[in-house]
């Protein structure tokens, strides 16, 4: 049994189910090769020989933690599901499938050829005839995949994904990975974004969903590629190369076949629908020209499901149907799955025991001895009974068979039932997962509102900063200018004050020159009185008439001396009092000085705080201001988080639909094999009454 902790992530293969073979293990096989035939994103392919059957396969090794974690399990499951129910010659055929811890394993048919791509890099490119070939090949397969109910379109039909059963000219295509496909739903037009860049369709670009004639537009690209070797479209960049795709620039070089290049033409059409089908590519000139160079392969159409079977008579039929996945002794193990293969169905159709075969009963034998005439009403009586014993020897084998079937059909139901209560499990837990994802979905919501008053708190106070920053430039500028002004104001100052000074220096001088000259007038007219209070005193005494004249002449002449001294000194006193009021003004206009200086101080001293305060504000609203942008990214990385959540939950939904469906489909058949079984039972019920009214009779 597989041991407990393994995890199965696949679903069993067709023949697993049905009872017909136990799931193949690894060391079930031989690699012929330590070198793998080729790598695809996920795993390698090996050739293996199949250790009983000695068949050659390829055998595609999967990693599970890649699959996984690239999300990419149901579209593995698809491609699996797809694959079985595909059969073509054109087409690889997969013929079982099985996991273990590590990978998952596909059993395919081998081709021996390569790829279709390693065969155009050695020849560079091929002629008309083999291009139109391979071209004949593929449209085989691809009117295989399309006529399907309902459609599949590859999707990615490229030289890679194409692969060759032999080596050499004769390889015939066999269409290879279906990772990229899926069924065609027209009521939900494919959205998804698939494929590789040389071959992208216009509607891929522009996402509008595809159809079957997606497949048709690669068919075009590919036969470009096949006849010159390289892809029709080339541009640097992503962006150049889109536009060509969608301008349908198409490089054709010189010298092109003229009727290659106007079916290219026909199947590259951005227009989806007036693409040509695959019946108007067959019957196109150019493939006309180009008759078949081998026989192509008739198509065998297998619809149900991978009949895998153990050989005719095999009697671990039951202990497969018991276990599906029980391990069988090496001896035991007959077939590998195969399908499509009539002459084996023939062959258990041969040896399948018939009735009439059996050998006559003891009852017949001993009725063909009736010796006499007397015995003729024995004889007749014999007939009956003879009759009677065909009927019950009929019934028995019927009973047997019925007992057979039975015993079949409860080993199905018990399977059934151990699977659809796995489902139910599988079923409840996806509830459960939902039913977290919906929180988690509410809990998004919640924090996209959050994060939306966030921006919108945040936006509030960035303009808010900003109105302040401009502020508080303004300010800034202001306090310069003032600054600037309080400069020159300072020089102004001190140049008044050297002024202030120089002038007080010449009134000081001129006072004491003042003094000095008062004192001098002072002294002289003292001096001069006192020469006049002598004269008159001499006057007085001496003889008037000699003297008078010249004594009055000098009077008059000192007298003269006195009133241009005196003037001299009204003179200087004027001076004086203009020296004062210049000198009072000058105080005046210090103190006004003073007084404007001092306001001037204040006001600076005023705009400084203020700028300071505003500086502050500004400093505080920063601060808040970086936390909410801290908060709305961190409130974004969660917003991120929760999207890729919701993301997987869609593909957990998605699984949960395709579990759902498979849970039905087990519930009707479990209903079917239930009614089976009812109806096998009433049947038992009336045999065992035959067979006893038959003992009754026999008595
Ligand atoms: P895939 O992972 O399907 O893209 O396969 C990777 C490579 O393995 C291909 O490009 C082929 O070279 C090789 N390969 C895949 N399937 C087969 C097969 N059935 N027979 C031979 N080679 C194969």
């Amino acid at each position: 049994m597989r041991p407990k902790s393994q995890r199965r992530l696949l679903f069993p293969s067709p023949s697993v189910l049905s009872g017909a073979e136990r799931e193949p293990q690894v060391n079930d096989f031989e690699s012929l090769s330590k070198k793998a035939l080729g790598e695809g994103a996920f795993g390698e392919v090996y050739k293996v020989r199949h250790k009983i059957s000695k068949e050659l396969y390829a055998i595609k090794v999967v990693s599970k933690q890649k699959v996984v974690s690239a999300n990419l399990l149901p579209q593995l499951r698809r491609e699996i599901r797809i694959m079985y129910s595909l059969s073509h010659p054109h087409i690889v055929k997969l013929y079982n499938h099985f996991e273990d811890d590590n990978n998952f394993y596909l059993v395919l048919e081998l081709a021996e050829g390569g790829t279709l791509w390693q065969r155009l890099a050695r020849f560079k490119s091929f002629d008309e005839a083999s291009a139109a070939q391979y071209i004949r090949e593929l449209i085989l397969a691809l009117e295989y995949l399309h006529s399907r109910d309902p459609p599949i379109i590859h999707r990615d039909i490229k030289p890679e994904n194409l692969l060759l059963d032999k080596e050499g000219r004769d390889g015939r295509i066999k269409v290879a990975d279906f990772g990229w496909s899926n069924f065609f739903n027209a009521e939900r037009t494919r959205m998804t974004y698939c494929g590789t860049l040389d071959y992208l369709a216009p509607e891929m670009i522009n996402q509008q969903g595809h159809t079957t004639s997606l497949d048709l537009w690669n068919l075009g690209v590919l036969l470009f590629e096949l006849l010159t070797g390289s892809a029709p479209f080339q541009a640097p960049t992503q962006a150049a190369m889109f536009e060509k795709i969608l301008k349908v620039r198409v490089a054709f070089p010189k010298n092109f076949p003229p009727l290659a290049k106007d079916l290219i033409s026909r199947l590259l059409r951005a227009i989806p629908d007036e693409r040509l089908s695959l019946i108007e590519v067959m019957n196109h000139p150019w493939m006309q020209t180009h008759q078949p160079i081998r026989p192509t392969m008739t198509q065998t159409v297998q619809r149900e499901a991978l009949p895998c079977q153990l050989e005719a008579g095999d009697e671990t039929s039951d202990i497969a149907s018991e276990d599906p996945i029980k391990p069988f002794q090496e001896t035991e193990y007959r077939v590998l799955s195969k399908i499509n293969n009539p002459r084996e169905e023939e062959k258990k159709l041969e040896v399948v025991p018939s009735p009439q075969n059996k050998s006559p009963s003891p009852v017949k034998q001993a009725k063909q001895q009736a010796p006499s005439n007397l015995e003729n009403e024995l004889k007749q009586t014999r007939d009956e009974n003879k009759k009677f014993q065909e009927q019950i020897d009929d019934k028995e084998a019927e009973l047997s068979r019925v007992n057979t079937r039975i015993q079949e059909l409860e080993n199905i139901v018990a399977k059934l039932d151990a699977e659809y209560e796995d489902k139910r499990k599988m079923e409840k837990s996806l509830k459960d997962q939902l039913a977290e994802k919906s929180n988690r979905n509410a809990e998004l919501a919640e924090l996209q509102e959050d994060e939306s008053k966030l921006y919108t708190e945040y936006e509030g106070l960035r303009a808010k900063c900003l109105e302040k920053e401009t502020e508080l430039n303004l300010l800034k500028t202001e306090i310069e200018n003032m600054e600037k002004l309080s400069k020159e104001k300072t020089q102004q100052a001190s140049d008044l004050e050297r002024d202030v000074d120089r002038v007080k220096s010449d009134i000081d001088q001129t006072k004491m020159k003042y003094n000095k000259s008062k004192s001098e007038i002072q002294e002289q007219f003292a001096k001069i009185s006192g020469e006049i209070d002598e004269l008159q005193r001499s006057l007085g005494n001496k003889d008037r008439d000699s003297s008078v004249v010249s004594v009055e002449a000098l009077l008059a002449f000192t007298q003269e001396n006195l009133d241009i001294l005196k003037n001299r000194a009204r003179v200087e006193n004027e001076l004086l009092k203009q020296y004062q009021d210049a000198n009072e003004r000058l105080i005046q206009l210090d103190n006004k000085y003073s007084e404007m200086r001092l306001a001037y101080e204040n006001y600076l001293n005023e705009l400084k705080k203020h700028s300071v305060n505003r500086e502050a504000e500004f400093g505080n609203i920063k601060p808040a201001n970086i936390n909410s942008q801290g908060e709305l990214e961190s409130i974004k990385d969660r917003l991120r988080e929760c999207i890729g959540k919701q993301y997987s939950n869609k593909l957990l939904n998605e699984e949960l639909v395709h579990l759902q469906s498979l849970v039905n489909q087990y519930e009707k058949s479990l209903g079917l094999a239930k009614k089976q079984s009812q109806d096998l039972d009433y049947l038992r019920q009336v045999n065992q009454k035959k067979s006893s009214s038959q003992q009754y009779y026999k008595k």
